[in-house]
């Protein structure tokens, strides 16, 4: 298969100009047809020699992705069920979600996950690959394309866990960022984590000003172990150490994700735990309440205990806020998504 020109941020493409031969300054009209007009041929880069044209078309092909599915949902949320075109036929989910402020994408790192979090739907089903930088800014692109509108957030909240994608959810983010590219800003963009410590320090080390988000469910070892497999390779002291240092580095707040669920981790001592935790760093608390999956054991927690919850937060000094459910309909909510049972051809 030809090259993803995709996968290429600006320096790159300007080093691919230099290999095929071409003036680097190219590089900049190239990225602004794929990430600025959102072109899906080169034939349409009309500022380009017909000559190019064709070099770039006999080298390269601009993404893959067909849209295999779309559901809408009641409160307007869709999940789009993209075909990667790739050998397999992969199948990865991308959400879309509208705010007063704007459309926020919920988009997948990999295709599957191999932290296997026990409440979680992409759990049991075997990772496959990574994605490439080139495929998660596609998922942004085909929604815009198709729905023909301007994303403003980003969250990496999809399938997979985008720290152990390291290089290319970076890469990706550089296009996403860049004012030539989609020029989102990097506060709007937000990387969900499970927990991967010593990319943490990483993420600190390089002065990323996305959001990091943590994916925390409980401030107790045993809890979060038996929730989280991670938490046996790095449990919540190392995690929290590793979190101050990224708010040391960056100044920058960090945002908890607690998903509550029944008698598991939603009592008062849950919550007093939870200040303890995180009494005195720049942290703010999403409160989600667990959306079951069929083969899991964790149920929602009452709407009393949701309350109460982020009240006892609130009234000790954590910052606390409910997240508003979407999508739930069309399994698209928190934790439902999957990369389907099988790939295409397997089905
Ligand atoms: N791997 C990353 C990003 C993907 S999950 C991470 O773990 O953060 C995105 C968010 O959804 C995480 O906070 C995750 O813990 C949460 N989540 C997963 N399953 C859920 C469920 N069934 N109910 C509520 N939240 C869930």
């Amino acid at each position: 298969m030809k090259r993803n020109i995709r996968n290429y941020d600006l320096n790159d493409l300007k080093q691919e100009m230099i290999r095929i031969e071409e003036k680097p300054f190219r590089a900049e009209q190239i990225f602004k047809w794929l990430n600025q007009e959102k072109v899906m041929d080169f034939s349409e880069m009309t500022n380009l020699s017909l000559d190019l044209r064709k070099k770039l078309e006999d080298n390269y092909r601009i993404g893959t992705f067909q849209m295999e599915h779309k559901l809408v949902s009641k409160d307007g949320t869709k999940k789009y069920l993209f075909n990667l075109c790739d050998v397999e036929n992969n199948l990865i989910e991308t959400v879309l979600m509208k705010y007063h402020h704007g459309y926020t994408i919920c988009i997948s790192s990999q295709v599957g996950c191999k932290m296997g979090c026990k409440f979680c739907a992409s759990t049991g089903i075997p990772f496959v690959r990574n994605l490439e930088a080139g495929e998660i800014v596609e998922q942004i692109i085909a929604v815009e394309r198709e729905e023909k509108i301007r994303i403003s957030n980003i969250v990496f909240m999809g399938i997979g866990e985008p720290l152990d994608n390291f290089e290319n959810v970076m890469k990706a983010i550089e296009i996403i960022n860049h004012p030539k590219g989609l020029n989102i800003g990097a506060r709007h963009i937000s990387i969900s984590t499970s927990g991967l410590v010593p990319k943490i320090y990483e993420l600190a080390n390089r002065q990323m000003q996305c959001t990091l988000s943590i994916s925390l469910h409980s401030s107790n070892n045993k809890t979060r172990s038996a929730m989280m497999p991670i938490n046996q390779t790095y449990p919540i002291e190392e995690l929290i150490k590793a979190c101050q240092y990224y708010i040391q580095k960056t100044n920058k707040r960090i945002s908890f994700e607690y998903a509550l669920a029944k008698d598991n981790n939603d009592h008062e001592e849950d919550a007093k735990a939870l200040v303890k935790l995180l009494k005195g760093m720049l942290a703010h608390v999403n409160l989600i309440p667990i959306n079951p999956i069929e083969e899991g054991k964790y149920h929602k927690s009452t709407n009393e205990n949701i309350l109460n919850f982020r009240d006892y937060l609130n009234a000790h000094g954590i910052v606390a806020t409910i997240r508003r459910e979407l999508g739930s309909d069309i399994e698209a909510a928190c934790g439902q998504l999957r990369r389907q049972n099988l790939s295409k051809n397997k089905r």
